[in-house]
């Protein structure tokens, strides 16, 4: 299956090339035609799966058709549960836009910064990727209509529900024209995403992508027993002796992200915490310099675990195990995505060995568990 046999234009066919996408992932090869119809579609796919091109390429198509929208009215609103994951989409709205012969212009906005140069940047913009929380406050101070809305997307609505941002979708539901093609996205199907998959398709394509076991069969999964102290001698050994050029570390808490990073860097590494008492600019500027490679170690907490999408990020590592079993599924989903494979590395601390078996049985794997000490007298 090629791009040129799902009914895109040949301006996207060679953004496409250029971007190096020489395939359609499998939930590219359903949507993109279906939403080129114009159909509703529903989407039960992670992060990783290639979700977000399968809608961004059908609507920027469909926009060149259609006489865009002016002023404070945008075409396309696509809300998405946080920061990261709406400046992540834009950012593929914005690579795409470049190739096409009429001008579309897509803008991000988010809580957490100051609203005065979103109300201003908001002028023209026809693709609008929004957090509903901060999209509510721009509606109500009239920087933005949506009685123009072509096409809505809700993209990772389970995690939207579980942030409780029920009550806000609901008031912008309320405000779209009846109308509309609906594109809905969703790691998961549960209740609550029942219900809102009902209020808004109409008659969708569903499309299931299994994926969240594929994934971590596709990564190598290993566990150090090592005490606190050991922690982060085991860390700057591992970077050095597997050579690491990109690594994805993760802590429980902001303090021990920044220890961590600290550490790394008076040891000469480039690292950089990244987790919610950093400011806005400061999360987006690490997250883009380790895209990079910029910089080596990127030092997150559960903030960015989810919904952040790194190509082809070779390492994860647990300096710290987070709680729920779910959490590390997808702390190490963020290494093995898109067909690569991936390492995810485990530091298991002696009160943790109980909690490490108890995620094993979760996903149904069993993680051999090593000694530090024969490593490290190794060096
Ligand atoms: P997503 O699930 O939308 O977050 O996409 C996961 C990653 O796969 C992103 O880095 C995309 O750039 C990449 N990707 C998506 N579709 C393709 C494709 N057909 N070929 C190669 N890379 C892709």
């Amino acid at each position: 299956m090629s791009f040129s046999s799902l009914g895109l234009p040949t301006y996207l066919l060679k953004a496409l090339a250029a971007q190096n996408y020489t395939e359609p992932y499998p939930i590219q090869e359903q949507a993109i035609p279906a939403i080129l119809k114009k159909k509703d579609v529903l989407g039960i796919a992670q992060t990783g799966s290639g979700k977000t091109a399968s809608y961004v390429l059908p609507i920027l198509s469909n926009l060149q058709d259609k006489v865009l929208s002016k002023n404070r009215h945008v075409d396309v609103l696509v809300l998405v549960p946080t920061r990261e994951l709406a400046v992540q989409v834009q950012e593929v709205f914005h690579s795409f836009s470049l190739s096409l012969p009429e001008k579309i212009k897509s803008f991000a906005v988010y809580g957490g910064v100051s609203i005065n140069p979103q109300m201003m940047a908001l002028q023209g913009v026809h693709v609008l990727v929004a957090t509903p929380g901060r999209l509510i406050e721009l509606l109500e101070s009239n920087a933005v209509k949506l009685s123009a809305i072509d096409t809505l997307v809700l993209d990772e609505a389970d995690k939207m529900l579980d942030l409780g941002f029920k009550e806000e979708v609901n008031k912008i539901l309320a405000l779209l024209p009846k109308k509309r093609q609906n594109l809905l996205f969703s790691a998961t199907l549960n209740a609550d995403v029942n219900n809102i998959t009902q209020l808004v398709l109409h008659d969708p394509l569903v499309i299931k992508i299994e994926e969240e076991k594929e994934n971590i069969d596709l990564i190598t999964q290993t566990a150090y027993a090592v005490d606190d102290a050991g922690k982060g001698p085991l860390l700057r050994h591992l970077i050095k002796s597997k050579e690491m050029k990109q690594v994805l570390v993760f802590t429980s808490s902001t303090y021990k992200a920044d220890h961590v990073a600290d550490k790394l860097r008076k040891h000469g590494l480039n690292a950089q915490a990244i987790h919610s008492k950093k400011s806005q600019g400061a999360r987006t500027e690490a997250l883009k310099q380790f895209k990079a490679g910029t910089i080596t170690v990127l030092v997150a907490t559960d903030l960015i675990s989810r919904g952040i999408d790194i190509k082809f990020l070779p390492f994860v590592i647990n300096y710290e195990l987070p709680r729920s079993p779910k959490d590390y599924i997808h702390r190490i989903g963020r290494t093995g995505r898109a067909e690569s494979p991936g390492e995810a590395i485990s530091f298991i601390a002696p009160e943790d060995e109980h909690h490490f078996k108890i995620i094993q049985k979760k996903i149904g794997k069993t993680v051999p568990l090593m000694d530090i000490n024969s490593i490290l007298g190794k060096e």
